[in-house]
């Protein structure tokens, strides 16, 4: 990886924290109380999709914080499985991963990609 590279995945990840702190910010997790109870219903549903919304996003937004963290250590890029390189383009669309493509899919569904 060139130091160039690092930099334009720095630059993700701090946009990532960035946007993904505001969000968390701007989010309304208060529960109001409806009279009507369609109402109630629709905010309750609102609520628990919004209190979901924010237990990924604080998931994601821990993970894009670990990789800034990560990024100046000579094993960033590298799959913490398997030690293969995860590849720029790659570490480009998913700056916070962890793992290669093949570690990843295994992970997932459980399937020995690998070679
Ligand atoms: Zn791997």
């Amino acid at each position: 990886m060139t130091e160039q590279q690092k930099t334009r995945i720095r630059a993700r990840l701090n946009e990532r924290v960035d946007l993904l702190t505001r969000r968390a910010q701007a989010l309304d997790l208060t529960l109001e109380h409806c009279p009507d109870e369609t109402d109630q219903a629709s905010e309750l549903a609102r609520h628990s999709l919004d209190l979901a919304l924010r237990e990924r996003e604080s998931g994601q937004l821990r993970e894009a914080q670990m990789a800034l963290a990560r990024i100046d250590s000579p094993r960033f890029g590298q799959c913490e499985d398997c030690g293969a390189d995860i590849g720029t383009a790659r570490l480009l669309a998913r700056p916070s991963t962890r793992l290669c493509v093949c570690c990843q899919a295994e992970f997932e569904q459980g399937l020995s990609a690998c070679a």
